[in-house]
């Protein structure tokens, strides 16, 4: 094996009673840990915004003379070495759960493939949810000192930037990536050169280079092609996510999927695990399978022994969601490869062949469900949905016995808990609970929290939000960016005594954002009611091809931007995990309303609950599974519609229904106190019974017991 030299590319020049610093910013493990954040905003906080929470940014620029300050201030000191104690404490703990469960088993390896990962704002090499879930699942494996390292990209640009016209059209930004500023540990070789592996393409090698990323004690290896010694076209496979040029995608998910094996070779690894986080890197079968049958295996024996490593989890329920490709660019890109593995186009097709309506392709999802052992959905319905889906797999047997589970999904509760309400929790549930949120048991004790602190916090967090869209929109309109209606579309006369809804996602059609505007003059009453006014905050991007997304977002803006609507209904731009965070720590309720069973799972009304906002949303995904009908309140019934007219109609009622009779009273019901008691017994329901049970903790040991053991073990699944 190589040598591996690892050096941080940046220096900051900090003075030596900091320069612990630098070891800070590089471990992502400063994100999900108020102290860790604390210490940059403490040394100039406006610069700390400024920079978007980028440590490495933040480090270059920070005046000299603010440094010497916090140097000069024993607070600061003090802060900055529990904090690096603690950094350093945490990388180094020995007696982790997975330590102690399985003792055995710390010299295994789970590998992690995803194609996106949203680890922080200052890192966007995100799109949505499938990637915020493989970051909160980096962090938790960290958490739970599990061994398991990750392979994705790191892109030159991120997710695109949003902005609405006037008209409420969304245009988009590319935002440029400096990887200067990227928290990323440079991989060297002996000779000092960078690390990097090659993948044979057609008529071409592409060479990329492998960068490293700390997630507290989790290992994320980022490839990136652009490199002088690759063709221009090549050095832009890691420009961006999501390419929707067939062959880029393809050449992408090759670099991903067979380089992502020649990464963790090269690095040493040998994994006894492959969780391919959606099928988009399914193509690391095939270059294990490749390794095992060069090393004389037969071919039944190397699918055997792929299969019973692979785990597959699938996400999305909508058929046209799934990753395919037209057969020439599999006879293009695997024509080689498939008589290195001794096969014939047809086997190889087979692997991931569907009929389509317009002819064969090849279906990732389908490569993965024939290699895996092992394959999840992300919630109950989706396990059902899922099973149905791919039953044609499965000729001979019934749907519910088509080999696809479900876990369902979970967020990281340190990455989405605002820092007052942990203290509260520490308070009330004892200052080691982080080390126990999965114990149902434990969440008991939150009836004790006294009302009047909850609210505090509650009123505090929503303060936040209101303070946070009407700075950014101040900065927009100081900018020229912006006419005067968008002004008040931005959020400048929210105010934070009305009851405050969230709803924040990705704008497609099945979502059904627009949902509630069916009968607009009933929702302006409500919204303007002079004793219980209500504000809505929308936020959310359209996919950049999709035009009926866009069309909803257009419709909701030109709603917002109405006058009648009293500057209470609100779109904040750019929905990202920041905005993210400020809205879901800060609204009362969070309103999720897609069309039965498109839903996979959702997080986002998971986040929401842990900082005691409640759930208003359809029975679908993860809320079908969390609703008690104390904890929340549900939108329309837990059946399946035909016409997707009638559903709309029946939603819709519902929707009005539920606000006008039991949601907007009960929050405005005050007691002698002036604090909504009967709401905050709800929050509090809402705080037992979810915050264990959609967990990322959860969800992981989950993963560990049904998923990752059994494939150590080299179990098959009915054994
Ligand atoms: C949590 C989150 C998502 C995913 O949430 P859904 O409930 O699946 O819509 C998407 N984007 C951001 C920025 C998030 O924080």
């Amino acid at each position: 094996m190589t040598k591996i030299i690892r050096e941080y590319p940046n220096s900051f020049n900090l003075p030596k009673r900091i320069e612990g610093l630098a070891k800070l910013a590089h471990n992502l493990w400063w994100a999900w840990n108020p102290d860790g954040q604390r210490i940059y905003s403490h040394i100039d906080p406006l610069l700390w915004n400024a920079v978007n929470h980028n440590p490495i940014a933040f480090l270059r620029r920070v005046d000299r003379t603010r440094i010497n300050a916090a140097l000069n201030q024993p607070t600061f000191l003090a802060r900055y070495d529990k904090v690096i104690a603690d950094l350093d404490a945490y990388v180094a703990r020995k007696d982790t759960w997975f330590s102690s469960q399985y003792p055995k088993l710390k010299d295994k390896t789970i590998a992690y493939f995803s194609f996106e990962f949203g680890l922080h704002e200052s890192l966007p090499v995100y799109a949505g949810g499938l990637g915020i879930l493989s970051g909160d699942h980096l962090k938790e494996a960290s958490d739970l000192g599990l061994p398991l390292t990750a392979v994705g990209f790191v892109y030159n640009q991120g997710y695109f930037v949003q902005h609405l016209t006037e008209d409420g059209w969304q245009e988009t930004r590319s935002a440029l990536i400096d990887y200067n500023e990227l928290p990323l540990v440079s991989l060297l070789d002996e000779n000092r050169q960078p690390l990097t592996i090659c993948v044979d393409l057609p008529g071409r090698d592409v060479t990329a280079r492998i960068w490293e990323l700390e997630v507290g004690r989790v290992h994320l290896y980022m490839l990136d092609t652009n490199l002088e010694q690759n063709s221009p076209a090549d050095r832009q496979l890691t420009e961006r996510l999501y390419n929707s040029d067939p062959e880029i995608r393809i050449s992408q998910e090759v670099l991903l999927g067979i380089g992502g094996v020649r990464v963790l070779q090269l690095l040493g690894f040998n994994p006894d695990v492959w969780h391919m986080n959606e099928g988009h890197s399914a193509f690391l079968s095939v270059e294990r399978l490749r390794g095992m049958v060069n090393s004389g295996l037969s071919m039944d024996d190397a699918i055997a022994k792929v299969r019973i490593g692979d785990v597959f989890t699938t996400h999305t329920p909508v058929p046209a969601g799934n990753d395919q490709f037209p057969l020439w660019l599999i006879d293009k890109y695997f024509a080689q490869i498939w008589v290195e593995l001794g096969m014939t186009r047809d086997q190889f097709i087979d692997l991931g062949r569907q009929a389509q309506p317009w002819g064969e392709t090849f279906v990732m999802p389908v490569l993965a469900l024939k290699l895996s052992e092992r394959a999840n959905a992300v919630s109950e319905l989706h396990g059902q949905v899922s099973r149905k889906m791919w039953s044609f797999l499965w000729p001979n047997e019934k749907v519910e016995n088509v080999p696809i589970g479900y876990v369902t999904n979970g967020v990281h509760t340190g990455t989405w808990l605002a820092r007052r309400m942990g203290l509260l929790f520490s308070k009330y549930l004892g200052s080691d609970w982080v080390d126990r949120l999965d114990n149902p048991a434990m969440w008991e004790n939150v009836v004790n929290i006294p009302d009047h602190e909850l609210w505090d916090v509650r009123r505090h967090l929503k303060n936040k939000l209101v303070n946070f869209a009407n700075e950014r929109t101040r900065l927009q309109w100081r900018n020229g960016t912006l006419t005067a209606s968008q002004v008040v579309a931005g959020g400048v006369f929210l105010e934070p005594y009305s009851l405050t809804i969230g709803f924040a996602r990705r704008f497609a059609t099945y979502k059904r954002a627009n949902l509630m505007f069916r009968d607009f003059d009933r929702l302006m009453k409500m919204i303007n009611h002079p004793h219980m006014p209500v504000q809505i905050i929308f936020a959310g991007k359209a996919h950049p091809a999709d035009e009926p997304g866009k069309l909803i977002i257009q419709q909701v803006y030109r709603a917002v931007k109405e006058s009648r609507s009293g500057g209470r209904l609100i779109f904040l731009e750019d929905y990202d995990i920041n905005l993210a965070r400020y809205l879901v720590q800060g609204v009362d309720v969070w309103m999720n309303t897609p069309r039965r069973p498109n839903e996979a799972s959702g997080t986002s009304g998971m986040k929401a609950a842990l900082n005691g906002g409640l759930n208003f949303s359809i029975l679908d995904g993860w809320w079908r599974e969390g609703f008690n009908n104390r904890n929340g309140w549900s939108i329309g019934s837990d059946t399946e519609y035909t016409n997707p007219e009638e559903q709309d109609a029946a939603d819709a009622q519902s929707i009005y229904e539920t606000l006008e009779n039991q949601l907007i009273p009960l929050f405005y019901e005050r007691n002698a106190e002036s604090i909504p008691s009967e709401w905050l017994k709800m929050v509090k329901e809402n705080m037992r019974t979810l915050t264990p049970q959609f967990s990322l903790r959860r969800m992981l040991k989950e993963y560990v017991t049904d998923y990752y053991l059994p494939s150590i073990e080299g179990k098959k699944r009915n054994q």
